[in-house]
């Protein structure tokens, strides 16, 4: 009898032991479903071993062992242990969450043994079927024997376009031996003539990685909107391709996911690709995810979560937009997808490129110290598209309407003559941010958390952007009875409003996360946009990621001031960020693109930079400061978070803990504080910042501490370590 150590999803940092016949270390990587309390639960066997310190009457057996599918690989079981120990988070909770939902159930998966990289081939005896003797009833049967004697071959997913009871005639073909089920052939990359001549810089940076394509090394592809970023890709993945191996390109937003896919399906039209989000049902992601476990599927893309997928033949890793927030998980396992792909890379020694037209000041600084390399592509990669001119319309004299100065205006009015595209930037959904009473200075704010309610006029409700929560709009002043209450500021619905006013014929389109929930809504906004059935867009952050809008050549910001002065030390980066990605929407291709910025600061450093398309030297601005106040990429942060019903409850608990703590030279622990969001969904929050000039001396520092915070009483908080936090 041997002992197997499993990895189960419950807050406990240890692996559970139980007693197994016929196992051996070939099933570490296996999954097991076993009695736990009164239950059934499912894990993973991380260890096979002969001895166990749980006494005899109280080890259990194990009640099955699941071998529908191979054991997940050592890699991704090394992943999962360096997730646990770097983030502080059971290993149990890691292994588990980081698999499909339908690995975690207590029932083997059934598997459809047919994957996209089947094909049929047409047999000699096959050649002999007479296809006038088939009945014309049988169209399936006729439409496949024609495609094979005219091309020889026909693909899975050929076959499955073709009609849903293909497959099973070709099967029934197969036992007659009219086709062969052959595995379809590595794909090299069939050259059609959409594929354009590299720029000079793109072929430097092509060659510059393929000349290392063996082995480890952090790339960071700095170039900026529209100078062709995905093209590079598409060389390097191309090349590995060729080598019989994975590619994994991770992407922030499931939006861009369709739009990316169909780029690399025509490019690589057979090869096999699989495309893992949030979007998809569990069928459909563990197919994916089992297609590259077998290694069939040669290119994985996916959002954050997609960084847990088994790779056996890995050989590239490419993080698109790597300054994406959304890559850092902030719930449960609080990790960064973008630094486990660098984790992952290291450990299979392959390359992997992080591409960015504004990186992270952690990953440009990284370069500077020679941690990572850099490649820079500095102009448009289309000809004659240049990067669009920036000016500022200094709000103090130009007075906003609506929060629409003139000046703007005309410029829109302008481009609508041209039966060009604008696009109106206004990083805030709803009608107004603030219902206000003109009389007492009321405004209304969500009894869950910290924030004010927006206003939504279409709804005619009071909505949190946090917690969900929703209300009608009081009659009357809650406070003192006046009705003069009217909403305050500006959102996306406003905006919208007052341009439906000023151009009455323009087709105007509203796009924020109110407007997209809809299923597949994002898709049809793309092709009206493309097909240019709309003149003016209003929208939020959505619509300044990744996306290519020909013909769009003017972009008005309104608003941005407010993140200007912050108290977060990184709300210049994602504002720099932010305002370059949106501008970087204008002026694509043939069309010269402009930028207004509405701002009562027109001298601000920040917009000074993003006028000369500057990056390099905000850049260096922000990192002087950063050096100067101590903040990352100097240090390096993890940030204890406490939730209670009371405030002093969480103050309190991280005041002992504070107090427990054994902070060696290099540790600095700052006072526990309220976080920025102080209350959330009902719950009171602070936390207490630790930092440190060295990661290693850091972790030391956490794991120590860590096991002293577990012996705390758990009762009325909540908490959690949450390292390299970027949210505060
Ligand atoms: P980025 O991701 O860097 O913002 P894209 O990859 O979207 O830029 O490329 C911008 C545009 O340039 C796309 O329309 C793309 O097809 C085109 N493009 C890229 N490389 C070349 C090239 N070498 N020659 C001509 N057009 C190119
Ligand atoms: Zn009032
Ligand atoms: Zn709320």
């Amino acid at each position: 009898m041997s002992i197997i150590r499993v990895a189960l999803n419950v807050p406990v940092d240890t692996l559970f032991d139980y007693a197994a016949t016929d196992v051996s270390k070939e099933d570490i990587g296996l999954r097991v479903r076993v009695p736990f309390g009164k239950k059934w639960m499912t894990g993973v066997i991380m260890e096979v071993g002969t001895d166990t310190l749980v006494s005899a009457e109280k080890l259990k057996p194990a009640e099955f062992i699941f071998r529908e599918i191979p054991p997940l690989p050592a890699a991704l079981l090394n992943l999962f242990l360096f997730c646990s120990h770097y983030y502080h988070h059971p290993l149990g909770m890691v292994v588990m969450n980081g698999l499909p939902s339908k690995l975690r159930s207590h029932q083997p998966i059934k598997i459809k043994k047919l994957s996209d990289h089947f094909q049929f081939c047409f047999t000699d005896s096959g050649r002999q079927v007479d296809i006038s003797a088939i009945p014309a009833r049988n169209t399936i049967k006729r439409r496949l024997l024609t495609e094979l004697s005219a091309s020889g071959v026909v693909s899975n997913r050929e076959a499955r376009q073709c009609s849903p009871g293909a497959l099973k005639v070709l099967k029934e073909f197969a036992e007659l031996g009219w086709v062969e089920e052959l595995p379809v052939p590595p794909s090299v990359t069939s050259e059609t003539s959409s594929v354009p001549a590299l720029t000079a810089e793109q072929e430097i940076a092509v060659n510059t990685i393929t000349a290392e394509i063996g082995k480890f090394n952090t790339w960071l592809l700095h170039g900026v909107t529209g100078s062709g970023k995905t093209e590079v890709y598409l060389r390097l993945i191309s090349c590995v391709l060729l080598q019989g191996k994975q590619t994994l390109i991770l992407i922030p937003e499931i939006n861009l996911t369709p739009q990316l896919e169909a780029i690399f399906r025509a490019r690589f039209p057979t090869t096999s690709l699989v495309s893992l989000h949030s979007g998809l049902n569990d069928t459909e992601r563990i197919t994916g995810w089992l297609q590259a476990q077998r290694g069939d599927a040669e290119i994985i893309l996916g959002t954050r979560l997609a960084v847990f997928t088994p790779l056996p033949k890995i050989g590239l890793v490419i993080v698109d937009e790597e300054q994406d927030s959304s890559f850092k998980q902030q719930d449960g396992l609080r990790y960064s997808a973008r630094d486990i792909a660098i984790f992952r890379a290291r450990q299979a020694n392959v390359p992997i490129v992080l591409g960015s037209a504004t990186p992270s000041l952690e990953s440009y600084h990284n370069t500077m110290t020679n941690r990572y390399r850099s490649l820079r592509l500095s102009s448009r990669a289309i000809e004659n598209a240049t990067l669009p001119s920036i000016h500022c319309i200094d709000t103090r004299s130009a007075k906003t309407k609506e929060g629409l100065s003139e000046p703007l205006l005309q410029a829109l009015e302008k481009c609508l003559a041209q039966q060009h595209q604008s696009l109106v930037f206004i990083n805030r959904r709803g009608y107004a941010p603030v219902l206000l009473c003109k009389s007492c200075a009321w405004t209304a704010n969500c009894h869950r958390c910290a924030s004010r309610l927006v206003v939504h006029l279409r709804e005619k409700k009071l909505f949190c952007h946090h917690c969900g929560h929703q209300e009608q709009f009081p009659h009357a002043c809650p406070a003192c009875g006046d009705q003069d209450i009217v909403p305050f500021g500006h959102g996306t619905q406003r905006v919208e409003a007052a341009l439906v006013e000023r151009f009455p014929d323009a087709r105007i389109l509203r796009i924020d996360r109110d407007s997209i929930r809809r299923k597949n809504a994002w898709q049809g906004i793309l092709k009206t946009i493309q097909n240019k059935e709309v003149d003016i867009l209003v929208g939020t952050q959505l619509l300044a990621k990744g996306h290519d809008f020909p013909n769009l050549s003017l972009v008005g910001i309104l608003n941005s001031d407010v993140s200007l002065y912050s108290t977060n030390f990184r709300a210049s980066e994602r504002l720099f960020i932010q305002l370059m990605q949106v501008a970087g929407r204008a002026g694509r291709a043939d069309i010269a693109g402009h930028v207004l910025i509405q701002t009562e600061f027109p001298e601000h450093p920040l917009y000074r930079a993003l006028k000369q398309h500057d990056y390099d030297s905000l850049a260096q601005i922000l990192l002087a400061e950063r050096k100067m106040a101590d903040f990352p990429p100097f240090v390096y942060q993890a940030l204890l978070r406490a939730e209670a019903h009371q405030i002093d409850t969480a103050l309190d608990f991280l005041t002992r803990a504070a107090a427990v703590a054994e902070p060696s030279n290099n540790i600095e622990i700052f006072d526990p504080v309220p976080a920025q969001m102080a209350r959330l969904k009902g719950l009171e929050r602070a936390h207490l910042l630790v930092q440190s000039h060295s990661r290693k001396q850091l972790q030391r520092f956490l794991t120590e501490w860590h096991k002293k915070l577990k012996t705390f009483p758990a009762r009325k908080i909540r908490w959690v370590l949450d390292i390299d936090p970027q949210e505060f």
